[in-house]
């Protein structure tokens, strides 16, 4: 049974029908607490004082109205740091861009000897790394304040294809190969294509980071009962078993060193927010030293 200890107590008493009403919070002998509306009427029965009235257990509606007040103190919180991330990055945007234009102007004088020049490339490095930071940073902000959407029937072959040039190019750079392997029967699904070319990209990205030289990055499109896939195949370094679970955390980076310096540890995690706002799923299957292949599900509408 209950051990009833009354507590936070809210009564109240109707003056004209006397009618009580008492909310009480008990705690069960298991430690739970519940919620239980009281109303009794006083009335006389068989000449003794006594009173007829309901129970009812308030608990869900007590914890639905606590959950709604949490949901509206992470929104202000969510809304308060976007804020602020979007005033800092817009500080920091000038500095950085007068230290690439400083840098770019070393770079281009000749007589620099080699110590020197090595300096200057940490230090482009490094800018670069804050610009990324800046971005992917305000990207995420601007992603968690959920206003940004723009849904419509969207091909995504189309998308894809929009990016194929962009992609091999940097590719290319690294002597890599993609093959782009498109089922032309996909149907239109209503998505944001600018947020997806971003989701795509940050996978396809990585896919050429952690890749070496020669190798194949395979990008498909595929037709499952519910859900067009799209995924991207590397034969690069792979990740381990232990790491697999936590690359989708905000500023999770594998290990510094075989990691790219210029990462922000963000890549992934924007790109399945905006995947997770398609009503999709990202999923990763890795081997190290032999490859890693993303599937991101994204739903078809359903038209029946
Ligand atoms: P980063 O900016 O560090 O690349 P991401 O969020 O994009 O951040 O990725 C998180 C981590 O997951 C990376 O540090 C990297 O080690 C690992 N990773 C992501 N994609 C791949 C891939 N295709 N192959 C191997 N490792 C990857």
């Amino acid at each position: 049974m209950w051990d009833v200890i009354p507590q936070n107590t809210v009564r109240q008493k109707d003056k004209f029908s006397g009618l009580i009403e008492e909310e009480l919070r008990i705690n069960r002998k298991d430690g739970k607490a519940r919620w239980i509306y009281l109303n009794a009427l006083p009335i006389t029965f068989e000449d003794q004082a006594a009173a007829v009235g309901t129970a009812f257990d308030i608990t869900e509606r007590k914890l639905a109205a606590q959950r709604a007040v949490e949901i509206q103190v992470e929104r202000e919180r969510i809304r308060i740091l976007a804020e602020f991330i979007q005033d800092v990055s817009h500080d920091l945007r000038t500095p950085l861009a007068i230290m690439f234009s400083s840098i770019h102007l070393l770079q281009r004088q000749l007589d620099l000897d080699s110590n020197v020049m090595r300096r200057i490339d940490v230090m482009e490095r490094q800018a670069t790394y804050l610009k990324n930071l800046i971005e992917s940073l305000t990207t995420m902000s601007r992603l968690d304040s959920k206003v940004t959407y723009s849904f419509q029937p969207t091909n995504v072959n189309r998308v894809l294809l929009e990016m194929q040039a962009g992609i091999e190019n940097l590719a290319n750079e690294k002597d890599q190969h993609v093959i782009f392997d498109l089922d032309m029967d996909a149907p239109i699904i209503r998505a944001d294509p600018n947020e997806l070319t971003r989701s795509f990209s940050n996978v396809l990205n990585n896919a050429i980071r952690y890749s070496d030289p020669n190798t194949n990055i395979i990008v498909r499109s595929t037709m499952a009962t519910s859900h067009l896939i799209v995924s991207v195949e590397d034969e690069g370094i792979g990740i381990s078993d232990r790491d697999l679970p936590l690359i989708f955390d905000r500023f999770f980076r594998v290990n510094a060193s075989r990691t790219n310096a210029d990462g922000s540890g963000l890549g992934l995690a924007i790109a399945k927010k905006i995947i997770d706002m398609h009503n999709g799923k990202i999923e990763v299957e890795s081997s190290l030293s032999e490859g890693t292949t993303f599937n991101i599900y994204l739903p078809i509408p359903d038209l029946r």
